[in-house]
C-alpha cells in the first residue's frame, strides 16, 4: 500500500488536500501478460470505470488499464461541483440546437446527477456531499442573463431549484463584495471526488471487472474484427474498446487528440478558517462567471478550496499556492495571508464548443471525453451510457454524439500555441 499522503502522481502537479483525507487508497496491480475480453477500457477515471463496472455486473468480460494511479487524473483532482444541465446553459444551447434537444441534453443531466447520487448511497461510498452551488457574475451588465437564466429554468425547464440572487444577497452570502449577482441553485451541490473515484474502483473491481494501474497504453488498433492495445509487458485483444482518456490522451489516438485538448487548472486547499465564519456561510459552491472561471467551495472541515489559475502550456507554475493566493485575495482581501496548505493542478479536456466529445473513432472503438470542466456527474453517466450502449440497453449516449464537436484548428503541430493565444485572450478580456 502506498502512502496517500506522499503519493506524487506522474501526470498531475501536487499532492492534493483529497489525498490526504480519502482514507484508505488501496493499490492495484500492473498488467502483466496477455488477455482477452469482450470490452476492453483505457483509463481509469470516471467515465472508464463506470463503463467497466457497468459492463461486469451485466456479466460482459472486461478488462481495463490506467497508466497512473485510479484518481490520478482529473476524476480524483477536480473540484468537486456537480452544478445543473450542461457545460453552457439551457438557453444558449437552445440557440445552437433548438428547445427540444436543449431540454432532453438538461433532462439527461439531471438523470447524470440523481445517478451520481443514487450510486454512492447504493455503495456507501462516503463522498461528502455539500448542498448548493452559486453561479455570480463579476460583471454589473450580466444581471439580466442571470435573472433570465433563473427564470427560464423554472420556466422553461422545469427546474424550480435555482433563485436569482440580487446583489446584496449574493454578497452577504458569498461574505464577499466582489461580484454583483447571481443564481442559487439548491437542486445541486458538490463532493469529495477522490473518495467517490476510490469507492467507485473498489465496486468494479468487487464487480468482476479486471482493473490495472500503472499499465499505459501504448498503441491501440483494429483489425480482423478485433481490437488490440499494446502496453509494456502485455497485450489485450477485445471485441470492443472504450478510450476515456479524456485530457491525458496525448498520441495515443490522433481522432481524439484533435478534438480533446488538456488545460491545466490547479486549486489550493486553506487552512480551516474558523476565524471567517461570513466566508459562504451556507456552504455552497460557488463557479463565477469569467471565462477562466474561478471555482471555490467550503470543504466539510471549513477550508476554502479554490480553483482558478489556469495554464494552457504544459509548464505548472512555480508556486501554485502564491498564484492561488492572490486570486482568493481578490475576492476576499481579508485572506490574504491564508495559509495555503495543499496545492495541486489536473488536466481539464475540453472541446471547441465545451461540450462533450462521443464517437466511434475506428470499427468498435468508442472514445469519451472532453466535459470540459462539466464532468464530475456527466463521465460517471456516459461511462454507464456507453455500457448500456454496449449491451443493447439503451441509446442515450446518441445525444451525446449527435453534437457537433469539430476538431481544434491547427493540426497536431500548431493546434496547442494556437489555443494557447485564444485562451490568454479571453482570460485578458476577463481581466477588463
Ligand atoms: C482541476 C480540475 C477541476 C475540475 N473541477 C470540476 C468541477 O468542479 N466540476 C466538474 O463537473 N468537473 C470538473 N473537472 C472536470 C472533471 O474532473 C472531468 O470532466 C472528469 O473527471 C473526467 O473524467 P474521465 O474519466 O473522463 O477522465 P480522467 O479522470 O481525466 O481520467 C482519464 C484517465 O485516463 C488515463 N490515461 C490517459 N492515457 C492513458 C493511456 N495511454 N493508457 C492508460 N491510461 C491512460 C489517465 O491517466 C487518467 O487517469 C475538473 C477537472 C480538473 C482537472
Amino acid at each position: 500500500m502506498t502512502s496517500q499522503e506522499t503519493w506524487q502522481s506522474p501526470i498531475a502537479p501536487g499532492i492534493s488536500w483529497y489525498q490526504a483525507t480519502a482514507g484508505e487508497r488501496p493499490v492495484y496491480p500492473a498488467l502483466d501478460g496477455s488477455r482477452t475480453c469482450d470490452v476492453a477500457i483505457i483509463g481509469g477515471g470516471y467515465t472508464g470505470l463506470q463503463a467497466a463496472y457497468n459492463l461486469a455486473k451485466a456479466g460482459v468480460s472486461v478488462v481495463l488499464i490506467e497508466a497512473c494511479r485510479f484518481g490520478d487524473g482529473a476524476s480524483g483532482r477536480n473540484g468537486g461541483q456537480l452544478g445543473t444541465g450542461q457545460r453552457s446553459w439551457p438557453e444558449e444551447l437552445e440557440e445552437q440546437i433548438g428547445y427540444e434537444r436543449s431540454k432532453a441534453l438538461f433532462d439527461l443531466a439531471e438523470g447524470a446527477k440523481r445517478h451520481l447520487l443514487d450510486f454512492a448511497t447504493e455503495h456507501q461510498i462516503d463522498i461528502d456531499f455539500m448542498p448548493g452551488q452559486m453561479n455570480v457574475a463579476h460583471k454589473a451588465s450580466y444581471e439580466r442573463a442571470y435573472r433570465d437564466n433563473a427564470e427560464i429554468a423554472a420556466t422553461r425547464y422545469d427546474y424550480p431549484h435555482a433563485q436569482f440572487m440580487d446583489k446584496a444577497e449574493t454578497q452577504e452570502r458569498l461574505g464577499s463584495r466582489r461580484y454583483f449577482c447571481g443564481v442559487r441553485d439548491t437542486g445541486t451541490g458538490h463532493i469529495h471526488p477522490l473518495k467517490l473515484l476510490i469507492g467507485l474502483a473498489r465496486v468494479a473491481s468487487n464487480a468482476g471487472a479486471e482493473v490495472y494501474e500503472m499499465t499505459k497504453a501504448t498503441s491501440i488498433r483494429q483489425g480482423g474484427g478485433k481490437v488490440t492495445i499494446d502496453t509494456p509487458r502485455g497485450q489485450i485483444v477485445a471485441d470492443k474498446a472504450l478510450i476515456a482518456c479524456n485530457g491525458y490522451i496525448e498520441n495515443l489516438e490522433p481522432v481524439t487528440a484533435s478534438h480533446v485538448m488538456p488545460i491545466r487548472s490547479f486549486i489550493g486547499a486553506t487552512a480551516p478558517l474558523s476565524d471567517h465564519p461570513g466566508v459562504i456561510s451556507g456552504g455552497e459552491a460557488v463557479a463565477d462567471s469569467r471565462f477562466v472561471v474561478r471555482y471555490f467551495r467550503k470543504s466539510k472541515d471549513g477550508r476554502l478550496l479554490f480553483g482558478g489559475r489556469e495554464a494552457y502550456t504544459s509548464d505548472n507554475p512555480r508556486d501554485i499556492s502564491q498564484h492561488i493566493r492572490r486570486q482568493i485575495a481578490e475576492i476576499y482581501p481579508e485572506l490574504d495571508n491564508v495559509e495555503i496548505t495543499h496545492a495541486w493542478g489536473g488536466s481539464v479536456g475540453i472541446t471547441m464548443p465545451r461540450q462533450p466529445f462521443v464517437r466511434e473513432v475506428m470499427p468498435g472503438v468508442t472514445s469519451i471525453g472532453g466535459y470540459s470542466g462539466h464532468g464530475v456527474m456527466l463521465s460517471n453517466y456516459c461511462g454507464r451510457l456507453y455500457a448500456e450502449t454496449v449491451i443493447g440497453r439503451s441509446g442515450d449516449l446518441d445525444l451525446f454524439k449527435s453534437l457537433k464537436v469539430p476538431p481544434f484548428p491547427g493540426g497536431s503541430a500548431a493546434r496547442a500555441p494556437l489555443l494557447f493565444l485564444a485562451l490568454s485572450w479571453f482570460a485578458l478580456r476577463d481581466k477588463f
